[in-house]
């Protein structure tokens, strides 16, 4: 089967360096001591891509697993908690907090804009009491990153555990865990990490751990418990069987991250080569401020349905591009560019695909998208990376 060029925001293209190596014969993960030091290793790299020296946890579940285990591990009922809310993830975060008892807040901001420093700052020193705080770094739906540079440090002045979803930004955005003071930081293998899905990748802060280990109410569940991973590498023993295949793929693919120096450039410039083409070719973006690197969300074209753009991509072209969900959906298409997907080829050919059918749906366009993209990437030397060439083989 012929696969189509994938470019949601997430599942992103997976290499043949990553698919390989998950195919590789496996151990008894708990007996093969070498598996454990290699696991443990993988910790280690993750470490220098959070820029932390928190504890780092795999759990063998999507980025979800992390964010509602993080709750089950962190809430007791009856906790004040205040969800930071400025779009569809960060509203629903407090859906989990609920469910494990939490008394939820929310500050409710605009969704086409970055959280508001000031009037969070107002706001905190107004309403007092929380013991957590739930926040999204990328708004993935609307194509928004937050100032987590600026909300953590903030929460953690007010006495406030940070939980921050991270699930589409690690990899594509800077996020200096501890110099940002970020207590819980999630991400998924299948955003910028490009490895398959089914991992979360976790920091817990010693403030984090302190709560989760001293808690009046015990944690409700096993596989949802944080601390269950306690000192595991200490006790030389895993809480239940690893997912080994998983693990191997994942651990090529962080490696493959760390020796790419040039990510986050790359990342920021092609992002900003992609708006900039929308925008000249008279596209309107989602977002009005706070622009995220690893996914655009573009305004759906006056009468253009999309079903129909979705469709011609994927039977004209072989692009495969994401709609939005929730209050979004029908409202905004996505173009992911994050992980193996940020390559000047892999967008030139979406945006190339999206030139073609916008026109052919009558939209009328000022510019070449396309052309104009491929003009505005090559301009940021930054762009320039190994050529990664394409081919449909490659995605079979
Ligand atoms: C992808 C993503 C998740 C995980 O959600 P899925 O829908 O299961 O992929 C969580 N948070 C954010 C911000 C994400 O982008």
């Amino acid at each position: 089967m012929e696969q189509p060029l994938i470019m949601t925001p997430g599942p992103t293209f997976i290499c043949e360096e990553v698919r390989n190596a998950m195919a590789r014969p496996i151990t008894n993960p708990d007996l093969d001591m070498a598996f454990l030091e290699y696991y443990h290793d993988t910790c280690t790299a993750f470490q220098k891509l959070f820029h932390t020296n928190n504890d780092i946890l795999i759990l063998g579940g999507e980025g979800i697993l992390g964010l509602e285990a993080a709750c089950a591990s962190l809430i007791e009922p009856g906790d004040r908690v205040l969800c930071i809310d400025n779009g569809i993830f960060g509203h629903y975060f407090a859906d989990f907090a609920r469910m494990y008892g939490a008394d939820v807040s929310y500050f409710s901001c605009d969704y086409r804009q970055a959280v508001p420093i000031p009037e969070l700052e107002a706001f905190l020193n107004e309403n007092k009491g929380f013991k957590l705080a739930t926040l999204v770094h990328c708004e993935t739906p609307s194509g928004i990153t937050n100032p987590v540079d600026r909300i953590c440090p903030l929460l953690k002045k007010h006495g406030i555990i940070s939980i921050v979803d991270a699930v589409s930004a690690i990899g594509g955005e800077r996020a200096l865990v501890d110099d940002w003071a970020m207590d819980i930081v999630i991400t998924g293998s299948q955003k910028c990490l490009s490895a398959s899905p089914g991992l979360t990748i976790m920091s817990v802060s010693a403030d984090a751990w302190h709560k989760i280990l001293n808690r009046a109410v015990p944690i409700a569940g096993f596989y949802c418990s944080l601390a269950i991973w306690k000192d595991w590498y200490q006790k030389r023993s895993f809480p239940y069987t690893q997912p080994i295949s998983d693990i191997y793929g994942l651990r090529t693919a962080v490696d493959r991250l760390l020796a790419d120096r040039q990510a986050l450039e790359r990342h920021a410039a092609i992002a900003a080569a992609v708006r900039k083409s929308l925008l000249q070719a008279g596209l309107e973006l989602y977002a009005l401020d706070g622009y995220a690197n690893t996914v655009t969300a573009v305004q759906e074209p006056e009468g253009v349905a999309f079903a129909d753009l979705f469709d011609a991509m994927l039977n004209r072209h072989d692009v495969m591009i994401a709609g939005s969900i929730n209050i979004l959906k029908g409202k905004v298409f996505r173009i992911g560019h994050m992980g193996e997907n940020c390559r000047i080829d892999r967008v030139f050919l979406a945006l190339k695909a999206l030139d073609a059918v916008l026109r052919d749906l009558g939209v009328n366009l000022t510019c070449q998208i396309h052309d104009e993209f491929i003009t505005r990437a090559n301009r940021s030397g930054e762009v320039s990376s190994e050529p990664v060439a394409y081919t449909q083989a490659d995605g079979k």
